[in-house]
């Protein structure tokens, strides 16, 4: 039998968040799922010198042709250290629409690079033990 086809999930390695983060994709329906946590979520994949970038993109296609992945879930998060914290930002709107900018640009990427992929984004904020989880678009 040909195991399932995992989901790939993109998230910060902090750990007032991952655990949380790993519990909202189990509850949108994904029961497996290969991990890539850095610091920053994307942040490493798009803003980092270029081997940096190479070796994040090269560890998502090798899912992508090894694992089959065709689901990237993308999970950014509020003050996220390694974009400055809270405190980078005026307003949790403006941290928001931050995120959203830096989705839209891995979702241009990786939907160019990987043929036939889906990416999805959210946005967790809020308290530690009750947080959101907003779409980003
Ligand atoms: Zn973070």
């Amino acid at each position: 039998m040909r195991p399932p086809r995992p989901a790939l999930v993109i998230c910060c390695k902090d750990y007032r968040y991952i655990q949380a983060t790993q519990r909202f994709v189990r509850r949108q329906g994904v029961r497996w799922y290969d991990l890539k946590a850095t610091a920053g979520g994307l942040r490493a994949l798009q803003d980092a010198p270029p081997l940096v970038r190479r070796w994040i993109f090269k560890d998502v296609q090798l899912v992508y042709q090894l694992h089959g992945v065709r689901r990237i879930i993308i999970v950014q998060h509020q003050d996220c250290a390694a974009y400055g914290g809270a405190q980078a930002f005026d307003s949790l709107q403006e941290e928001r629409q931050f995120h959203q900018r830096q989705f839209r640009r891995a979702r241009r990427l990786l939907s160019r690079a990987l043929a036939g992929v889906r990416v999805e984004g959210f946005f967790a904020h809020g308290a530690p033990g009750r947080l959101a989880f907003a779409a980003l678009r």
